[in-house]
């Protein structure tokens, strides 16, 4: 029998097999050096030459003009929640500490899901903290109260941006994947180009072109599209790093300016999990880079889709325009689900369960899922269509 698993999982999430053979060995003895490359000082030089290498990989691959910083920092996704809140008013701050003006300092969120809502939660917790001008969390529009449900993005028209010729907007957040819910952008949303944009792109990470020029900030976990977890890259417009003596009080670990004249290399940066995105990247490249991987992604997903759409038992319930091209998230008759689920297992296919908080499936199927693999799910909601005809 074969011992191959196939990982649906939304995270940490499948590896291609030729990125963990070569981890693999670099984990016994890296680059002759006797050792391995877990043990190799973040302070040496074979390290500073992998920060280096995957810093300009990361570069070539999104095409990173020269007025961004790229940051490798701890704690998650879930830190730069706040990470974003505290360094963002800084920058704003900052501009507004000419003009001695008081008036509120607004935040723009757009909640399509379970992860906008998070960091929305985060930014109003935090705002009381923050001494000078009031801050106001803005949720420009929740889908869920608008539509009902997280399965689509409303139009544009009807989100109630802050306007930032009669308000100070610090930024506009979004979440470009949301992978409890299986809702992704298919576009930049529209907003006015004076106020800096954010993107969570945890789960979507590198698996299509971005226009970095869009953006005032972007980032995400590694541990979906990137590698294992321990790691998060943000990619931050340099004129929005302010001195840590402007803005709210902020632990410096948050602090992106003390990252940014420190390499990133403040403390001990998490030199493994740093290494396997640079393998990731490496790997990326080799692909043929984000346009290849996209047609791949689109290719899997569609096929997906395409059998769920087509199924009387299995259905998708996010709108097609909203349709994730990583975590494709559906639905069965409840009482087949426990025996979907096993024989999914028996088949060696893991993971397929949805958030505990949605229920259902989810098939997360990151860049480094090959066509074959959704090929093998297809045919198994296939023969359990047949198995159990409607
Ligand atoms: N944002 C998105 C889109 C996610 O999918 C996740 C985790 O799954 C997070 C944020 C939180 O990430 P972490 O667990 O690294 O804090």
């Amino acid at each position: 029998m074969s011992t191959h698993t196939y990982n649906f999982g939304a995270g940490p999430a499948k590896i291609p097999q030729s990125v963990l053979k070569r981890a693999q060995e670099e984990l016994l003895n890296y680059d002759n050096t006797g050792m391995s490359v877990m043990e190799l000082s973040h302070r040496s030089k074979p390290f500073g030459e992998i920060l280096n290498r995957t810093k300009s990989n990361l570069t070539k691959l999104m095409n990173i003009p020269d007025n961004y910083e790229i940051l490798f920092m701890q704690g998650g996704a879930t830190t730069q929640f706040a990470a974003v809140f505290y360094n963002l008013i800084a920058a704003k701050q900052k501009e507004l500490s000419k003009t001695k003006d008081n008036s509120p300092i607004v935040v723009d969120y757009i909640v399509t899901g379970a992860w906008s809502s998070k960091a929305a939660d985060e930014a109003q917790r935090l705002a009381e903290s923050v001494k000078g001008n009031p801050i106001v969390v803005n949720r420009v529009v929740d889908t869920k109260k608008a539509a009902g449900a997280y399965d689509r993005i409303t139009p544009e028209s009807t989100w109630s941006l802050t306007d930032p010729a009669k308000n100070h907007v610090a930024y506009v957040y979004y979440c470009d994947n949301e992978t409890v819910h299986g809702v992704e952008f298919q576009s930049v949303p529209k907003v006015n180009p004076s106020v800096p944009l954010v993107t969570d792109v945890s789960s979507n990470f590198l698996s299509r072109p971005i226009d970095v020029n869009k953006y005032g900030l972007i980032y995400g976990g590694a541990q979906k599209n990137l590698g294992p977890a321990g790691v998060s890259l943000v990619i931050v417009r340099k004129d929005l790093i302010v001195d840590l003596s402007v803005g709210p009080l902020r632990p410096l670990m948050l602090d992106f300016d003390t990252l940014a004249k420190n390499e990133s290399m403040y403390n001990t940066p998490p030199t493994f999990a740093i290494y396997m995105v640079g393998l990731m990247l490496e790997w990326l490249l080799e692909h043929g880079g984000l346009t290849e991987i996209a047609k791949k992604n689109e290719k899997k997903a569609n096929k997906l889709y395409d059998a769920l759409d087509s199924s009387k038992l299995f259905s998708a319930p996010v709108q097609k325009e909203a349709r994730s091209k990583m975590n494709v998230v559906f639905k069965l008759p409840k009482e087949l689900e426990a025996e979907f689920f096993k024989g999914a297992e028996e088949r060696r296919m893991v993971q397929l369960k949805g958030h505990r908080s949605v229920g259902g499936a989810r098939a997360s199927i990151y860049n480094a899922m090959p066509e074959e693999e959704v090929d093998v799910l297809v045919a198994y909601l296939e023969q359990f269509e047949k198995e159990h005809p409607t």
